[in-house]
């Protein structure tokens, strides 16, 4: 149970909100500072079900692990992986598969130290900083080099992540990440729509997170569609959420209609 440096700030910024924090009071937990629940106060006025997104991304998260796990998936990466909360991805896998091993990666300090604490907390599973948009780093770092054979096949997880890119950054980092993927490794990914959604809202929101050092890009299928380029999707596809695989075992809450998600295949 380590976590190793990787050019990320160790300072916590109280001077901005944090998408780590944000995200943190969307779930009910406590790792927040005012700044930050004044923030989803403004992003709830657009987007008044926005908790109920985060519980209906986590359960997507959940399904995409376990569906990954029962493709025989031993190995993950967990990019943006957040603040510890119930159901974390290695203990959803380790139900299906009792050894997999996972490396959490994250920028944030605040994620990082309880991470540390709550999510590498055996052999199997590890906290690694690292920054999303240098895949390098999030491949060569000791913790991944530890835990990760990139020649068996590997579940990447960006979940409620990619929207955070641009599209211009998009080809490179997907690029560097599926390259260095073996065939029959799984990316599982949710993002942000605006289809069906008002502008006005969507700008609002958007406006709330550009004051933030994560700015977030609300955006149309096909769009979305392309940060799978490379993958093969799975059944049914890149679609709301609510209809990836719904569970009755694992509820989801209502659907909010603004999250698509797909998980892909590597041939
Ligand atoms: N994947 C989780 C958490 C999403 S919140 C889930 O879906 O439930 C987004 C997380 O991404 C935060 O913890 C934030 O700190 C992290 N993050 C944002 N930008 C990042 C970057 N460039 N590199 C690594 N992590 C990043």
């Amino acid at each position: 149970m380590t976590e190793q440096g990787g050019g990320v700030s160790a300072a916590i910024d109280v001077t901005r909100p944090s998408v780590a924090r944000m995200y943190d009071y969307y779930l009910g937990g406590k790792d927040n500072f005012e700044i930050d629940r004044d923030a989803v106060r403004r992003v709830e006025k657009a987007m008044p079900e926005v908790r109920r997104l985060a519980q209906e991304n986590r359960a997507f998260l959940r399904r995409a692990v376990r569906h990954m796990a029962r493709q025989g998936i031993r190995q993950f990466i967990d990019i943006g992986s957040g603040l510890p909360t119930a159901g974390n991805t290695h203990e959803i896998a380790q139900q299906i598969v009792p050894d997999a091993r996972v490396v959490y990666v994250d920028n944030d300090p605040v994620v990082l130290q309880h991470g540390r604490a709550l999510l590498a907390t055996d052999e199997h599973t590890a906290v690694a900083s690292a920054d999303m948009r240098q895949p390098a780093a999030v491949i060569g770092h000791p913790e991944t080099a530890k835990l990760i054979d990139f020649s068996e096949p590997v579940g990447v997880l960006m979940i409620a992540m990619v929207h955070f890119l641009t599209m211009d950054e998009q080809s490179r980092i997907m690029g560097e990440l599926r390259d260095v993927l073996s065939s029959g490794s799984h990316f599982a990914a949710t993002h942000v729509t605006r289809d069906g959604h008002s502008a006005d809202s969507v700008a609002q929101i958007e406006a709330v997170y550009a004051a933030t050092p994560t700015p977030i890009y609300f955006r149309e299928h096909a769009e979305v569609a392309r940060f799978f380029d490379g993958f093969d999707l799975v059944d049914p596809g890149l679609v709301t959420i609510d209809m990836w695989h719904p569970d009755p075992d694992d509820p989801a809450p209502e659907a909010t209609r603004w999250l698509y998600g797909g998980v892909g295949r590597k041939p």
